[in-house]
């Protein structure tokens, strides 16, 4: 049963944009921290697309067994893109 839909995220602090999809965004926050974070182009609209959505870090989520994890529709392509970029 799912409670409520969260989308994990790497802290900004932490990580370079240029590390990221092209159209990734650093300007959403944690909805525990308040640290911002980053939103690649899948999660945002995900987001877009339900509003109840909750941001969360990697350095504040709970996950419990029964969690359950997805990549965003579309991150799949995303990483890929970037791997291929990165091979060049
Ligand atoms: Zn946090």
């Amino acid at each position: 049963m799912i409670d409520q839909t969260r989308i994990l995220c790497v802290l900004a602090r932490e990580r370079s944009l240029a590390d990221y999809a092209p159209g990734t965004i650093n300007t959403r926050t944690c909805s525990q921290c308040g640290e911002r974070v980053l939103l690649a182009p899948s999660s945002q609209k995900l987001l877009a697309s339900d509003p109840t959505i909750e941001l969360v870090c990697f350095g504040c989520v709970e996950l419990k067994p029964d969690d359950t994890h997805d990549l965003a529709p579309g991150a799949e392509d995303e990483v890929r893109d970037f791997l291929k970029k990165g091979a060049h």
